[in-house]
């Protein structure tokens, strides 16, 4: 897991729920020992200023595993952050737009919508300043939407929810993204 900022303890928690292992990435060199990624929330400009400051991004780049990224680390998923624009990392073909939803106070939590694909119905999305896919490019598939508005995606390998599936017990987004290793 990406350890630069954000809610990394609680990622590792969800990921113990999910029986495996969390190990800090901060070099290069601690990607070659983990068999998937996580990106996790947080502050997406801070993150990006670590990734920047510890020559992370061509790693993360290339990183062959499965990926998934939540709110913050959807956004910097993205080909593209709209309001308050931050450099990307350009491994999932969508444009996210940041805080789409309001301010801090303007978080909440839903369920998502009827219809959401690979057993995720009735999952419960926390969402805190959370950003909008604005745009999603042809290979990007939506798994899950609430109020319409798709919540989590996945293109080939990578994964991103503008949620945290981290806070709440359920662990079947970080199952979806075990089964993919
Ligand atoms: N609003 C944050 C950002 O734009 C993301 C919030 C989160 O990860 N909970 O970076």
């Amino acid at each position: 897991m990406l350890a630069v900022q954000g809610d990394v303890e609680a990622h590792a928690r969800a990921l113990a729920r999910a029986s495996a292992e969390a190990v800090p990435v901060l070099r290069p060199h601690d990607l070659k020992e983990v068999e998937a990624l996580v990106l996790p929330g947080g502050e997406s400009t801070t993150i990006a200023k670590g990734i920047e400051r510890l020559g992370l991004a061509d790693a993360l780049r290339g990183f062959p595993g499965p990926v998934l990224g939540t709110c913050a680390g959807a956004i910097l998923l993205s080909r593209e952050a709209r309001n308050h624009p931050v450099p990307t990392l350009g491994l999932l073909d969508a444009v996210a737009e940041r805080n789409a939803y309001g301010t801090q106070v303007d978080s909440f939590a839903d369920r998502v919508d009827l219809g959401a694909a690979e057993g995720l119905a009735d999952l419960r999305c926390v969402f805190i300043r959370a950003p909008r896919f604005a745009a999603l490019g042809p290979g990007v598939e939506v798994l899950a939407r609430v109020d319409r508005a798709p919540v989590l995606v996945r293109e080939g390998r990578v994964l991103a929810a503008t949620f945290h599936p981290e806070l709440t017990p359920d662990p079947r987004v970080h199952t979806l993204l075990l089964g993919a290793i």
